[in-house]
């Protein structure tokens, strides 16, 4: 078959129709004369080519390479180092720095770097009735699973979701909002002490699991900076494991939390042992893969609700889903732990930190205090931003363009039209925190009754040893890597 490769991006063009009704490259929009016969040998097997690639070793969690789609284009390496800011001069191949984003399975333009692949393992715990089973979803994947099944770029599917997981025979399907107001509460807690006692200022979020990673091998100095709070997912999962499993009587033992994620990273959080809850990860894509492989017709589904106990998130929830949406969820809980008031209007619409762009920045009065905050996407705008850290309180990083919206775990996406679709998921997440009647995690309902009945209140003795955690330096470990690079 006669193939053709765009030699700005690397994308092959497998059919010679396609070729013939091209005017640009589908994948990058360049010209038509950059497209070429390509012979599917050239490429391949070179050393020299294959430095251009990132490395993936065998035990990476979040993503694999199949070695014979690759075209050694570079694409990967480029995204690397532009977004996360990893060197690729003095690494080993054999041991490679990666924080486990899946930024480069978004940007491989032949599809040779895939997510790691959980779901066939999780098929079976849902084919064993012995286990109870729950799926917890995370805010932007309502907003993104839509472009899976043909549906406008945003659309918002969360009542779908949850019957599409239903139908999977999922034992209980719960809401990460509701976990990402736990983490609200007691990370809107620990900012107002920091504040008050202008204690390891300023205080960055640790929700994204590829920023901690990479705070700890390149900015070990800043750990104490790091909110101790636990990310939703490990809240969620310990919650599950508690309190509802003492509320329900379930076998401990006999429980399995599985959350579907935008983001492969979360593959790697789920195996550290500082963040224990959630035993299984799975991608946007690996649960169209399921409902695919179970035959259920995601657009025919009907519309149902969450589970009860930790079904219910607030608008404050939802908008973790996109870059600044932490920092205003929790300046709204903040507003209030130290006033006792709620927050006015502006909390509610905080512009200056909204939209996708690397690096914004608000001026915050709340009471007697007045402070700067700012929300960063990618570590090359985190090495920006460290330049001026005393002049914060409070910093977001998420490591994805547009925050977990832009995930490793998301839809892939012809280039052009990122932009454009993840603008859509934004405004949706944004749109539906506006319309709902709860929009601060400290009203919801479920918040409420587990601080009630189990943990007494944030940052409570119970709440310190349940919902929070600590970080370890892995500086040793790249300079180690480093040093024998260089011998
Ligand atoms: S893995 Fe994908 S992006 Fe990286 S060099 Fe190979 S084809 Fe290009
Ligand atoms: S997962 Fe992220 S850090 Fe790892 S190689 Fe890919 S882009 Fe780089």
């Amino acid at each position: 078959m006669t193939k053709y490769r765009c030699k700005n991006c690397g994308y092959i063009y497998t059919d010679e129709d396609d070729y013939n009704f091209l005017t640009n490259c589908i994948m990058c929009e360049g010209p038509k004369k950059d497209i070429s016969l390509w012979n599917a040998k050239e490429g391949f097997y070179d050393e020299e080519k294959k430095k251009k690639r990132v490395w993936v070793s065998d035990i990476n969690p979040s993503i694999q390479r199949i070695d014979n789609l690759c075209i050694d284009c570079g694409m990967c390496q480029n995204i690397c180092t532009n977004i996360t800011n990893i060197s690729y001069d003095k690494q080993l191949a054999s041991n490679p720095i990666c924080i486990n984003c899946g930024q480069c399975v978004m940007h491989c333009p032949t599809k040779a770097l895939v997510p790691k692949y959980d779901y066939k393992e999780l098929l079976n715990y849902l084919n064993d009735t012995n286990y109870f089973v729950t799926i917890s979803v995370a805010p932007a994947v309502r907003v993104s699973i839509g472009d899976l099944f043909g549906l406008p770029a945003g659309s918002f599917v969360e009542h779908k979701l949850v019957s599409a997981l239903r139908a999977l025979k999922f034992d209980a399907v719960f809401d990460l909002t509701f976990g990402a107001d736990m983490t609200i509460m007691e990370e809107a807690s620990e900012l107002v002490e920091r504040i008050k006692s202008k204690k390891n200022l300023p205080q960055f979020t640790s929700c994204c699991p590829a920023w901690v990673k990479y705070c700890e091998m390149f900015h070990d100095d800043l750990l104490d900076n790091l909110s101790t709070t636990k990310s939703p997912i490990s809240i969620q999962g310990t919650l599950i494991n508690t309190y509802y499993q003492e509320l329900n009587n379930i076998p401990k033992d006999k429980i399995i939390n599985v959350m579907v994620a935008p983001c492969v990273a979360k593959k790697m959080e789920v195996k550290r042992r500082e963040l224990p809850g959630m035993d299984y990860v799975i991608t946007v894509q690996e649960l169209a893969l399921m409902l695919q492989e179970c035959e259920i017709d995601f657009n025919s589904l009907k519309d149902s609700d969450f589970d009860p106990l930790l079904g219910k998130g607030s608008g404050a929830g939802v908008i973790f889903g996109t870059s600044g949406g932490v920092m205003e969820a929790a300046l709204r809980a903040a507003y209030y732990f130290i006033t006792n008031k709620k927050a006015p209007k502006k909390f509610y619409n905080l512009e200056s930190v909204r939209g996708i762009s690397g690096i914004k920045e608000a001026e915050i009065e709340i009471g007697e205090y007045k402070f700067k905050v700012a929300a960063v996407e990618g570590m090359k705008n985190v090495e920006e931003i460290l330049k001026h850290k005393k002049d914060y309180a409070f910093i977001e990083v998420m490591n994805c363009e547009g925050g977990c919206i832009g995930g490793g775990g998301q839809p892939l996406l012809p280039i052009p039209q990122v932009k454009a679709n993840l603008e859509s998921r934004k405004n949706s997440l944004y749109q539906n925190d506006a319309e709902s009647s709860i929009r601060v995690a400290y009203e919801n309902p479920d918040v409420i009754n587990v601080y009630k009945y189990y943990l007494d209140h944030p940052l409570s003795e119970k709440a310190e040893k349940l919902l929070h955690t600590h970080y370890n330096s892995r500086a040793k470990a790249v300079k180690l890597r480093k040093e024998k690079k260089t011998d």
